[in-house]
């Protein structure tokens, strides 16, 4: 016979206000094989811990059942709690009258009804319990770290610095990401590539850290502590082994005027190119599509010599190879740290400002390559139409956030700061600029922020109006645009040199492939998902992959690189454990009773179920516990109900309903 013990949590008022936990915890009591049953304030408190584990050593517990919250929130306390009492941990069963029950309702009477049938159920499904043991898996002590910007960059550092092997997988030439594209950095203005490129540099130097740039990632299986990972190396062109980033290649190629993705088409680029001087590796790259050499070869492999080739003919170390082909490797890691970054908003949705019809009006990423002294324009702000000085600057805040028409209601945080930055710094540039900014709120929660902006507006004269702006349109050789004033209620017409669109944060456009090679999920607008946003913010919900920077949502350095931090320690502390307890409460196949019709392997969503041959070439599915994550979709999709799920055999699922149904008086 069970011994079971019943313990429900006042959870402050929260349960408390809308159940009579008392008469919960008197008539669960009286429920067959309950030898305890009490309620306390706040259970997953220490004395609520310790109360539990004195009732197991009092009465003699063997099974416990704890009326509380979502065992999302709370199992591992329990489950822990029991276990220092000597019990398996698996003989817990969460009976949810929190999410499911108190915060639903608002009538007491029926609050408490509910609670009772949940907790009866639960303590009927506990007396089938058997002692769950997981299994032990080996741990490869190896990070991959997808995704070379900032984020991307501190995470390698800091778990290649406590002496575990890093690779960092980056998908253009270089590492950097965005930030390599700023000027100077808000709220303290120093410059970014100043404070960037020796992380870079450290990067490629440091003996722990692999680095793999124009790679990406292709596939991955495995579980955590052992993830095997396809990396597709794409051709460079150049062998990087011989190159020496001479540069003599760049400035000898006849195709010089090609749009600069760096610049953000404000400058060119060679068919063979640097994405910027300070690239990290310094190892040009050749543009497939652009270089008439290659595109030669590809219409005809047959033909002995390239057309053009003057890269070829002009390289001292004879690294130029036309001919180079992508592979892929395979690695094993441990942990993931996904960090890829984010893409912006493409302002040409928003038809009344004109963006891509007039030549200045530009976006905000494009303004920080006019103010860079290492930009097209050497860091001299002038107009694209005719190359002047803008003196009267309009800003557009909000182009692509906070609006429900663009399919993009949230905040992307960071350009309320961006546009208060490139107004000071247009100041300083040219003391007789004039900049107006259009504004919805002005954001600016962060240290030393709000000064900042108010810098702006009172010691750099920077006009703030509040309200849309409904049309942008050319006048003359210069742009009005036209708004509203929501302050004075009144409509207004600025007359601009040039506008600037301050484009909103949004996940990069394969944020979502990414997302299922990974096996992790991602909300609405395709930010990676964290496994719990206050209490696990820099994990995913597959374990071994964490997550850093902007690719969870918008944000800004401080907050990409301590969340980048704070990944690395979790990688730190999953990798230092020689072996990791799996699953427990897996899938089970009985393999004498499967008939191999593998309709488990096609529901499966983990890809654990496996293919095995028995005996006469019979073959039977069987699960990878490491994979496997207890779901039961295969259980359901089993035909020939062969398939058991661990911790919910038919016996304690049909008990359940069994006191729900037919024993509504033994409650
Ligand atoms: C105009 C503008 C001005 C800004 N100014 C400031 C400022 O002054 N101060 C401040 O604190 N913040 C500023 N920011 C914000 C700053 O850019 C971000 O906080 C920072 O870049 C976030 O870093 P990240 O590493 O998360 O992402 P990213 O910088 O986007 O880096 C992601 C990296 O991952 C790579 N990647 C993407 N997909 C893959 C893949 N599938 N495989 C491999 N690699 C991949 C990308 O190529 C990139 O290198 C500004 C942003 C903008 C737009």
């Amino acid at each position: 016979m069970a011994r079971i013990g019943v313990f429900v949590c006042h959870c402050g008022s929260n349960i408390a206000n809308t159940v009579d936990v008392e008469q919960v915890a008197d008539i669960a009591g009286q429920a067959p094989d309950v030898v305890f049953s009490t309620d306390y304030m706040f259970m997953c408190s220490e004395p609520g811990q310790n109360l539990i584990q004195e009732a197991i050593r009092e009465h003699n517990l063997d099974r416990v059942v704890v009326a509380a919250c979502s065992p999302t929130m709370h199992f591992r306390t329990f489950s822990g709690a029991i276990q220092r009492a000597g019990l398996n941990p698996y003989m817990l069963e969460m009976a949810n009258i929190r999410e499911q029950c108190s915060w639903v309702h608002a009538d007491k009477a029926v609050g408490t009804d509910k609670s009772v049938d949940i907790v009866t159920m639960a303590v009927g499904k506990t007396r089938w319990f058997e002692p769950l043991f997981p299994q032990e898996i080996g741990v490869t002590r190896r990070a991959l770290v997808i995704g070379g910007g900032i984020a991307g960059i501190q995470a390698a550092l800091d778990i290649a610095d406590s002496g575990v092997e890093v690779v960092l997988v980056e998908r253009s030439p270089s590492i950097g990401g965005k930030m390599a594209q700023l000027d100077k950095t808000f709220p303290t203005l120093d410059c970014s590539g100043c404070i960037l490129t020796p992380r870079m540099t450290e990067v490629v130097q440091h003996s722990n850290i692999t680095l793999h740039t124009w790679s990406e990632v292709q596939e991955v299986r495995g579980f955590v502590g052992n993830f095997e990972v396809d990396i597709l190396h794409k051709p460079r062109y150049v062998d990087a082994t011989l190159c020496t980033g001479c540069g003599e290649c760049l400035a000898r190629c006849p195709w010089q005027k090609i749009p600069s993705e760096f610049d953000e088409g404000m400058g060119t680029r060679p068919a063979i190119y640097r994405p910027f001087p300070q690239a990290v590796p310094n190892v040009p790259v050749i543009d497939a599509e652009q270089c008439v050499a290659i595109k030669s070869l590809v219409e005809d492999p047959e033909r002995e010599k390239p057309k053009c080739g003057v890269c070829l003919k002009f390289c001292p170390r004879d690294a130029i190879d036309f001919r180079q082909q992508p592979t892929v490797t395979t690695e094993e890691f441990g942990a993931i740290v996904l960090a890829n970054g984010y893409s912006l908003f493409d302002p040409t949705a928003y038809g009344e400002y004109g963006y891509g019809r007039y030549p200045d009006v530009i976006t905000s990423i494009q303004m920080e390559r006019l103010m860079n002294a290492a930009g097209p324009t050497d860091g001299e702000v002038r107009r694209p139409s005719d190359g002047k000085h803008p003196r009267s600057i309009v800003f557009l805040a909000c182009v692509g956030s906070r609006d429900e028409r663009m399919g993009r209601p949230y905040c992307s945080k960071i350009c309320c700061m961006y546009t208060a930055k490139h107004a000071i710094m247009l100041k300083e540039h040219d003391p007789d600029v004039q900049s107006y900014v259009f504004y919805i709120d002005v954001r600016a929660g962060g240290k030393g922020y709000e000064e900042f902006v108010r810098r702006a507006q009172e010691e750099y004269g920077t006009c703030y109006l509040r309200g849309r702006v409904s049309k942008v349109y050319p006048e003359g050789n210069h742009l009005v645009v036209m708004g509203e004033d929501t302050l004075m209620g009144m409509p207004v017409r600025v007359e601009a040199d040039l506008v600037v669109l301050a484009t909103g944060v949004q996940p990069q456009p394969d944020a979502g492939d990414v997302a299922r090679i990974l096996g992790i999920s991602y909300d609405s607008y395709g930010f990676i998902n964290e496994s719990h946003p206050k209490l696990n913010p820099v994990e995913s919900n597959t374990a071994g992959i964490f997550l850093a920077g902007s690719t969870i949502g918008p944000k800004d350095i401080p907050e990409s690189v301590s969340q980048a931090s704070a990944a690395a320690a979790k990688v730190l502390g999953l990798l230092s454990q020689p072996s990791l307890l799996g699953e427990a409460m897996t899938a089970l196949v009985d393999r004498s009773r499967c008939a191999g019709c593998f309709a488990c392997e096609d529901i499966c969503p983990y890809q654990a179920i496996e293919r095995v041959t028995l005996g006469y070439g019979r073959q039977a599915a069987e699960v990878n516990e490491g994979l496997c994550k207890g779901c039961g979709l295969c259980v359901s999709a089993c035909l020939g109900k062969v398939i058991t799920l661990r911790g919910f055999s038919d016996q304690a699922l049909l008990e359940e309903l069994n006191v729900l149904l037919l024993e509504p008086e033994s409650a």
